[in-house]
């Protein structure tokens, strides 16, 4: 375990006890500005919420909450049949103005500072890269960050999370629309919003067009990562 990776810690009361082991990993956005607020909030327990680590924007790593406990950061959420997604998460939120305060590129310094604390924190607990997801993945009725800027192609090149496809194979996979989101339930959306359960798909995986509708592109890319992912190329 290596410590010095963790600047500071700043204990956030918000927190309880974990119902599941640890098998994935939430990135968000705090949204807020500057970055003394978002830790205020992340700390204030009339607001009750929370995440285990924040990186600011100069790559100033805070604990706010130890891994071992379930910090509240996903919300109502859900990935691959889990509903209480803060149960097995560590969380992650990086100091930024998200899409209210003015979208914009991740500080280099803040993602060199997240990738070897997320590669110890994968690591550690054996966390499939399938499961290093966005908050709008896991709650892709609410949310949208960590957003389409994310450089998730940065943490992929670090085996951190599941790389986009480059290849993808010929042929329409899906006979209809119907079999599309039965299969993007399978990858681990929750789909009971069709169009923003594809909005949050494209948001990660096809982020120059994001419109919610399903087209050849995006049915071809979910295909492909299922492939991968049956064929046992990613896990
Ligand atoms: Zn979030």
């Amino acid at each position: 375990m290596k410590d010095e990776l963790v600047h500071r810690e700043q204990l956030s009361p918000n927190f309880d006890e974990r119902a599941l082991p640890i098998t994935m990993a939430v990135l968000h956005y705090t949204e807020m500005k500057p970055v003394e607020t978002a830790l205020a909030r992340l700390c204030d327990p009339e607001a009750k919420v929370s995440a285990h680590y924040l990186i600011t924007e100069e790559g100033e790593v805070v604990r706010l909450v130890p891994e071992e406990k379930r910090a509240w950061h996903a919300g109502q959420s859900y990935w691959r049949g889990h509903k209480d997604v803060n149960s097995a998460s560590i969380g992650i939120e990086l100091d930024h103005p998200g899409h209210a305060l003015g979208y914009r590129p991740f500080a280099e310094a803040q993602i060199d500072a997240l990738v070897p604390l997320l590669h110890r924190i994968v690591s550690q607990h054996d966390i499939p890269r399938a499961n290093v997801v966005g908050h709008s993945d896991v709650a892709p009725a609410r949310k949208v960050d960590p957003g389409e800027l994310f450089p998730w192609d940065r943490l992929a090149e670090y085996h951190l999370c599941l790389p986009r496809p480059d290849k993808l194979e010929q042929g329409d996979p899906f006979d209809n629309d119907a079999a599309f989101y039965l299969a993007l339930e399978r990858f681990g959306y929750d789909i009971t919003d069709g169009h923003k359960a594809v909005e949050a798909f494209q948001r990660r995986w096809r982020p120059e067009r994001i419109d919610g509708e399903i087209d050849g592109q995006v049915r071809a890319i979910l295909f492909q990562l299922l492939l991968d992912r049956d064929r046992g190329r990613t896990r």
